[in-house]
């Protein structure tokens, strides 16, 4: 063991005699981050961050769903991406494991295991890997269309709109056509009276037969 360790979490490199390991995952870290047993709180078994929430919040989907979910996410806007591996252990929320930073063969693209087929089933390679600068790149190779679960009693019909009825012109009631002309002719009526004469509105009037009543 060197004089100087790496906390797995934050990356500060400190003295060996600072750094605590892990009761769960056995990796060192430095006391920041580190907490008591989340279930007995016992300080002398402490438990690094990511162990503790993995205690606290058991999961529930694959370990590498946060660097798939990320990759598509910069899929809709870019074809390569770099990636530190303390990013993707932030990514994952959790440690990669030991061979991913010391093994080159972990970051194959190889679908028979669960960790490339977060990347591969994402539609992403990868194309180069440098474990002594702690780097990763991958290459968008395919689009990826984002998988929709259907709902049971869903199906696959296309989708019909309902059918509308055309609303037909329909010509206008006679009765109503009627009406309205009597009205206008009255309204006629009441204003020409108003205008003209100071002749009652019952007077009775004499037209000439060329001359039409207004
Ligand atoms: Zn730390
Ligand atoms: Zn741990």
């Amino acid at each position: 063991m060197s004089f100087r360790e790496e906390c797995g979490i934050c990356g500060r490199v400190l003295r060996a005699y600072r750094l605590r390991k892990c009761s769960r995952c056995k990796r060192l870290f430095c006391r920041d981050c580190m907490v008591p047993d989340v279930a007995t709180g016992n300080p002398l078994e402490p438990l690094c961050l990511h162990c503790a929430r993995r205690v606290v919040a058991p999961r529930s989907v694959s370990k590498y769903a946060g660097l798939a979910a990320h990759l598509k996410f910069r899929g809709s806007f870019t074809k390569l991406v770099t990636l530190s591996l303390a990013r993707i252990d932030g990514l994952i929320g959790s440690n990669l494991p030991m061979s991913a930073y010391k093994d080159v063969g972990w970051w194959a693209n190889s679908p028979s295991s669960a960790h490339a087929r977060s990347w591969l089933d994402s539609g992403w390679d990868v194309q180069e890997v440098n474990l002594r600068e702690g780097l990763v790149v991958f290459k968008k190779v395919r689009e990826t269309r984002i998988k929709r679960k259907r709902r049971k009693g869903e199906t696959n019909k296309p989708f019909t709109p309902v059918p509308v009825r055309p609303i037909k012109p329909r010509a206008p009631s006679k009765t109503k056509v009627s009406k309205l002309y009597a009205r206008i002719k009255n309204l006629e009526r009441q204003r020409s009276a108003l205008k003209g004469s100071v002749r009652s509105p019952y007077e009775k009037r004499l037209f000439k037969s060329s001359e039409k009543p207004r």
